[in-house]
């Protein structure tokens, strides 16, 4: 097996071992890059020299003793987190060159922990998408299927995970973007708890539903990356100081006398037969593993797709309207005066989604129409989180589908947005309520496609979803395969 083939802890074991270095790590990784980045394009920046020269750094650390968590350890970054001195662009070209002059939190806490960065991951425009074919820079292709999207928007981070090309990665979920690439990449993604992670350099989507979370290999991967990354920021407003405890400490705890909720509205019609088989076995090896399983309703989850697409929209207007050729990024050239500059660039610099959602977002927070939509949705999203309170009182844990398709085909919904909201139905109802879902994989279709399964709980219980994760994999069973690239 290569180094780059292996997981957070693999590799930890092997450096504290001294039966490798942080420089054969990184070069393992980016030997790997060198021979798939051309066929799926997970990212849009190589920080090449720079994880070189860190890695350097880090084997000098490791020669001094100096052993941290993540050490030597090449991880990639969704390009929506702040980096100081490297291009942050989310995939548009109204960023294309903007170079933030700060860390983002995560990134402060992944660096402090020994990691090293591989480089800037490949994302629907501004995070707004399901597909990773919105981005300025081009697609993003998934590693088990060169034909089909890797998910998104996150769908960079989740590829090269995939694909072995970094070891871990992160990414941000606003309405599944962390945990639908990762289960159609085949690979674990948790969105945490909403201020569970600090969002500070965070570029906003939405404010009130964004969340950044790991994309791992495996379980325990999770558990560890969350270790580094969650906990109070006093320079984030929505940061909540409450204690993180130590998540590797629940990976080997067991389920059994859990109740597991089954929400009726989540095993409907039009999911794909092979995604429905394949966590209806999920469903079992949960029993099996001595977790009862009961029907539970979320009464509301029919108003969530309709509720976020008014919700997302008009924070992402308001947090957009930054973007205007003064300060950042893309100025359009030849504009004459300023209204004309701010027209232009903001026509020139942002995709066709991204000015869906802007305009959707100023409609519904307009005077005469704020009422009728905005307040509206707020108050069914104060439903839709009670369903959820209300569920938590019988089951600690709720089992769903993660997506209800396996990867679809690249284009196949570009030109319906419908049909690719559709895509989240399953996890934007954990945004709108604030919990936290990680997603596992559960198996493959006939044709190879990997399919994931969800675990929900409540809030700042991170806790109980790697313990049932961490559970549901090691007794799963399930065939252990790679993407032949
Ligand atoms: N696909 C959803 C959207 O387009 C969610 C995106 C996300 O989680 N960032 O808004």
């Amino acid at each position: 097996m290569e180094l780059n083939q292996l997981t957070i802890h693999e590799l930890q074991e092997k450096i504290r071992s001294g039966k490798t270095t942080a420089t054969e790590i990184v070069q393992s990784v980016f030997r790997r890059i060198d021979a798939v980045e051309k066929a799926i394009h997970a990212y849009i920046l190589l920080t090449r020299e720079a994880a070189l020269a860190e890695a350097d750094r880090a084997d000098e650390a490791i020669r001094k003793g100096d052993i941290r968590t993540l050490t030597g350890i090449p991880v990639a970054l969704k390009d929506l987190l702040c980096t100081r001195g490297v291009t942050t662009t989310c995939a548009s070209r109204i960023l294309h060159d903007f170079v933030p002059p700060y860390d983002a939190t995560v990134v402060e806490k992944l660096r402090d922990a020994g990691a090293v960065f591989t480089g800037k991951t490949n994302m629907d425009e501004f995070a707004m998408g399901s597909s990773t074919e919105t981005s300025w820079f081009g697609i993003t292709r998934n590693p088990w299927d060169l034909e089909r999207i890797p998910g998104g928007s996150s769908g960079g981070s989740a590829a090269a995970v995939a694909a072995d090309a970094c070891i871990a990665a992160i990414g941000s979920d606003t309405g599944g973007s962390i945990r639908q690439p990762a289960a159609l990449c085949g690979v674990v993604g948790m969105k945490p708890t909403y201020g569970r992670v600090s969002r500070y350099g965070l570029v906003a989507f939405a404010s009130s539903l964004d969340q950044i979370g790991p994309f791992t290999k495996d379980v325990e991967d999770c558990a560890i990356l969350m270790n580094v990354i969650a906990g109070y920021d006093p320079r984030e407003s929505t940061s909540v100081p409450a204690e993180v405890p130590d998540y590797r400490q629940y990976l080997a705890r067991g389920i059994d006398g859990w109740t597991v909720g089954i929400p009726k509205e989540y095993f409907i019609e039009g999911i794909d037969p092979e995604v429905m088989t394949a966590v209806r076995k999920a469903i079992a090896v949960v029993e099996g593993l001595g977790a009862r399983c009961i029907e539970i309703s979320l009464p509301h989850t029919a108003y969530c797709l309709a509720v976020y697409y008014i919700v997302a929209p008009a924070e992402a207007s308001s947090n957009l309207a930054r973007y205007d050729g003064a300060k950042y990024g893309f100025r359009a050239p030849d504009s004459r005066g300023l209204l004309d500059m701010y027209k232009k660039s903001r026509s020139a610099g942002f995709g066709a989604e991204v000015k869906r959602r802007i305009m959707l977002g100023t409609y519904v927070l307009s005077s005469g129409y704020y009422d009728a939509y905005y307040k509206k949705a707020s108050q069914v999203r104060a439903l839709i989180k009670r369903d959820f309170d209300e569920a938590f009182q019988r089951c600690d844990v709720i089992l769903t589908p993660t997506t209800p398709t396996p990867a679809f085909r690249i284009g196949e919904k570009t030109d319906d947005p419908l049909h690719m909201y559709l895509s989240d139905i399953f996890t934007i109802s954990t945004n709108l309520a604030g919990i936290p879902g990680i997603s596992v994989p559960c198996g493959f279709t006939q044709g190879g496609l990997p399919i994931g399964v969800q675990f929900l709980t409540g809030h700042f219980e991170e806790a109980k979803l790697i313990q049932i994760a961490a559970t549901y994999e090691k007794n799963a069973n399930l065939e252990k395969r790679r993407p032949t690239l």
